[in-house]
């Protein structure tokens, strides 16, 4: 292994962009992967560059680094012996880059950005062009088993969401997160080659709507209508205003049941703000046109009573346990079960509607212009779009 120390900062301005030579019209997404850690095991493969992040400057370069340790030193960041007195690097490979967090390994294409936090941890930010990024994230969100055209519906929702974001966070330190918080991404591990072709099929497929990327949101199985995003987020858009979707009625979680002792309820309301007695009653007080719940209404057996959204009470007790905001409720004493539709917040795309969409042999832009209509698809490539909703 052979490693070069360049001292002097020899691209001093010109570390925007990942490869220099890529066309203008690439876009970067940079992925926060990991953040709040003490330490990462790292191995290169290729020829890899380690640069100061702000300046450009080439620190260090070399073909191949295995075994490799980011840690902290006194005065900045350390890699294997080399120190840097710097809190921000960059680390680049023509190859990928592997980091091993616990047992796992994960491969990761494009740079990796390395900023050193005050407590000196590290937040390590993938920084990959938007086409590697959304092939990272497909397999993620739909099986690459499934038909063609519901990953290529998948691939342009997901896409457009993640340009929505690189908009939204062009200040912040990162534009998306690699967790469920923005979308599931695995990089160059997660690709698959199906998921790959749909990718490939859509290259720089977006919606845009009055010439403003939209928030393509998405979710599992709506129930038979979607949610209006205005009812979520306070999103007043024509193309997120809800319709009816009659294609994810025999999907998995088109329905479920859960029983809940109503004590362990209380318990989690009380603990989240809500100062109510042991629970008598549950009632819907209204629901919008999707269904959902606007407000529940709790009586106890005091008698008082406590009116609670339904969107609250679902992130209380929990997204993955209470699957949607669309259910009725039967009391049974110191019990109550929840029966429901659907699952996910129910806001644009129903990815299981897509599924049986494609399986009746709709085609990708069909199953998008249902579920967002009046939004547009264009290539980002070709006209981007000028700004945010
Ligand atoms: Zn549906």
């Amino acid at each position: 292994m052979i490693r070069v120390l360049i001292v002097t900062g020899l691209l001093a301005g010109n570390c925007a962009y990942v490869h220099a030579a890529e066309p203008s019209s690439e876009k970067y997404v940079r992925v926060a992967i990991s953040s709040d850690i003490p330490e990462l095991n790292f191995s290169i493969r290729g020829k890899y560059k380690i640069l100061d992040l702000r300046s450009g400057a080439v620190l260090e370069e070399g073909r191949g680094l295995r075994e490799s340790r980011l840690s902290t030193h006194l005065g900045g960041i350390k890699i294997n012996d080399a120190e840097y007195p710097l809190r921000k690097i960059r680390v680049t490979s023509t190859k990928d880059i592997t980091l091993y967090p616990g047992d796992k390994a994960q491969r990761y294409r494009g740079a990796l950005d390395i900023i050193q936090k005050s407590n000196k941890k590290f937040l390590v930010v993938n920084t990959v062009e938007l086409e590697q990024y959304i092939r990272g994230v497909l397999y993620h969100e739909v099986s690459h088993r499934w038909p063609m055209e519901a990953m290529k519906a998948q691939a342009v929702a997901a896409r457009t969401y993640a340009l929505y974001q690189m908009k939204k966070n062009k200040n912040d330190e990162y534009d998306v997160t690699g967790d469920i918080y923005s979308q599931v991404y695995g990089g160059k591990s997660a690709e698959r080659f199906r998921t790959n072709i749909a990718v490939k099929r859509t290259l720089g497929e977006i919606l845009v709507y009055d010439h403003k990327v939209l928030p393509a949101y998405f979710h599992a199985s709506c129930g038979g209508h979607t949610e209006s995003a205005r009812n979520i987020w306070g999103e007043n858009l024509p193309p997120l205003a809800g319709v009816p979707c009659s294609f994810c009625a025999l999907a998995p979680h088109a329905s479920w049941k859960r029983n809940f002792r109503s004590q362990d309820i209380r318990d989690k309301l009380n603990a989240n703000g809500y100062a109510l007695g042991p629970i008598q009653d549950i009632r819907v007080v209204s629901r919008n046109q999707s269904g959902r719940i606007n407000n529940l209404l709790f009586t106890a057996r005091d008698g008082k009573t406590t009116i609670i959204p339904g969107i609250k009470f679902r992130a209380i007790i929990g997204p993955n346990i209470i699957k949607s905001n669309k259910y009725e409720i039967i009391m049974k004493g110191y019990y109550f079960d929840l029966i429901g539709k659907g699952w996910g917040h129910g806001a644009g795309m129903c990815q299981w509607g897509a599924h049986q969409m494609a399986e009746e042999r709709h085609k990708y832009d069909e199953i998008l212009t249902l579920y967002y209509p009046g939004a547009k698809i264009v290539n980002y490539r070709e006209q981007p779009p000028v700004d945010l909703p």
